[in-house]
């Protein structure tokens, strides 16, 4: 069992009283973790080490930054198999995801290192005689960052890398369902040198979450949150913000569209929509939820898809045999289960799994003939299903694809590559893919959806802008006239 501390100041610090909330293996029922649960005075005593750090931190040279990114980069990568360990424990998936995501995390963090020296501004032409006008860019104050737990070592790296690469100091506010993998995180840094305050973790028991999440939000010295997770909480941190006047990145849910046009390689299509909608069982914000496939090639589509998901199946991936973990909680695959009963009820064929779970287990399930009055044609699922959608030309395909409120990932698999970017220019989504899956992820891509999905953009260049404040900065020269 994991026992976690707060880390506030890069001290290893119980919970005021010494509260704790326990999370559960969501396969074998077992406490994986005993974390410290933060009160609300907890969470202030981070934003005030985050506040003093932040004056030394945000002047030291961008070298200096990117020695420390660096070292925490190589430190994630050994722990690879530590992060893999928690991963199963607190999540429930494979370690095959758990060594994914400590390797592309800390590819996160050598992005980050790099682009300290990318961090420039501009020399802007002035029409007032002699001065020199510069447009500059500061470190913005203090982050805070909240990461979800589904793809928990790259999202919760993502939410500080950036930040810290530009010169601010953060805090990760750690989710509920995986704390030691968040903790994890700012132990590499810790170990890699970054300075008191500079990287500060808070756990918290679920029911705190609203009452520390507001505390930070209105902490004076916090000046950019970045939010990660749900739609329906995303709006609530949005509103919180907007009332104190801070900006916020929202990366939020999806619902990701697949269309497969009459002449797509539909091997390449099924691979694809295999690894994008069963991938860690299918809980990625990018992960394929609709496939929607021209009528002439479905049938084959769709037998090839079901022939491939039966190959799929769940088991405890402490024993490793299977491509599919658990999924994050039981209560989770009764969702799932209503959503393949509702959609059965409703005409939908239940081509592929048994559309129950055992547990957090559910094997890789396809349902075929998925129409507007089905529950799952619109709700995320977050689970191991998927749905195949007919369509009967690319304009419909395309008015398909964007009747949803979401607009994350995409993907158009076509063997005519112009039209297939005609039709992705129309989708509705922040990224789209023309033959290749909706799930992809690099740490210097812009990275963000539209509609629900959210607003901002995580990725290199991207996110300089999220998290600096552009400054006007003028020096005049000579005389300036003066009307009076
Ligand atoms: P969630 O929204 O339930 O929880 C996220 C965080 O919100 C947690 O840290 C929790 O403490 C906090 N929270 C909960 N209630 C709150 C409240 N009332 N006030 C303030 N904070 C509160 O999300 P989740 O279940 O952890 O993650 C799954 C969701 O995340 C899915 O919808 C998925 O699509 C989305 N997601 C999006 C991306 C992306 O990049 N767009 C990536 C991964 C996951």
């Amino acid at each position: 069992m994991y026992d976690i501390n707060l880390l506030i100041n890069n001290t290893d610090s119980p919970a005021s009283q010494n509260r704790t909330f326990a999370r559960k293996n969501p396969i074998t029922g077992e406490i994986a973790t005993k974390a410290a649960a933060a009160s609300k005075e907890d969470a202030i005593r981070a934003a005030d080490a985050a506040a003093n750090a932040f004056p030394a931190w945000s002047k030291t040279g961008p070298g200096a930054r990117r020695a420390i990114l660096q070292k925490a980069a190589e430190i994630m990568e050994s722990k690879g198999e530590e992060f893999g360990r928690r991963v199963l424990a607190e999540t429930g998936s494979t370690a095959m995801w758990g060594g994914f995501n400590a390797h592309l995390a800390a590819n996160m963090l050598r992005e980050a290192a790099a682009m300290t020296t990318q961090i420039t501004g501009d020399v802007i032409p002035s029409d007032v005689p002699g001065s020199f006008a510069m447009g500059i860019r500061q470190p913005a104050g203090v982050v805070l960052g909240i990461a979800p737990w589904n793809a928990p070592v790259i999202l919760g790296t993502r939410a500080i890398a950036m930040p810290l690469a530009c010169g601010n100091t953060v805090i990760l506010k750690a989710s509920e369902l995986c704390p030691a993998i968040h903790r994890l995180i700012g132990e590499c840094l810790r170990e890699a040198g970054a300075p008191e305050g500079v990287v500060n973790v808070i756990t918290n028991a679920p029911e705190d979450a609203p009452e520390i999440v507001e505390a930070l939000i209105a902490h004076p010295a916090i000046r950019r949150i970045n939010f990660t997770g749900s739609t329906r909480v995303g709006r609530i941190i949005a509103e919180l913000a907007a009332r104190h006047l801070k900006p916020v990145l929202l990366e939020l849910g999806g619902k990701a569209p697949f269309l497969v046009l009459d002449d797509a390689d539909l091997d390449e299509a099924v691979n694809a929509a295999a690894f994008g909608a069963y991938m860690n069982q299918g809980q990625i914000c990018m992960s394929t939820e609709r496939l929607i496939v021209d009528n002439a090639v479905g049938d084959d589509f769709a037998a090839k898809l079901a022939a491939k998901a039966k190959t799929l199946t769940a088991g405890d991936p402490a024993e490793g045999k299977h491509v599919l973990g658990g999924v994050v909680t039981a209560e989770a695959t009764h969702r799932i289960e209503e959503l393949v009963e509702d959609a059965v009820a409703k005409g939908a064929k239940l081509i592929a799994g048994s559309g129950t779970a055992n547990g957090a287990l559910m094997d890789a399930t396809l349902l075929d003939h998925v129409t507007s009055s089905m529950r799952i044609y619109r709700e995320e699922s977050f689970g191991p299903v998927v749905c195949i959608i007919r369509a009967q030309d690319d304009d419909e395909a395309i008015r398909i694809a964007n009747d949803s409120e979401y607009g994350l990932s995409s993907a158009v698999f076509s063997q005519n590559i112009t039209r297939a970017m005609d039709v992705a220019r129309q989708i509705e989504s922040g990224i789209c893919h023309i033959n290749g899956p909706t799930v992809h992820d690099e740490a210097q891509m812009p990275f963000g959806g539209v509609k629900s999905s959210g607003y901002g953009r995580f990725g290199s260049k991207a996110a300089i802008d999220a998290f600096t404040e552009t400054r006007w900065i003028t020096i005049q020269h000579g005389k300036r006239h003066y009307p009076f």
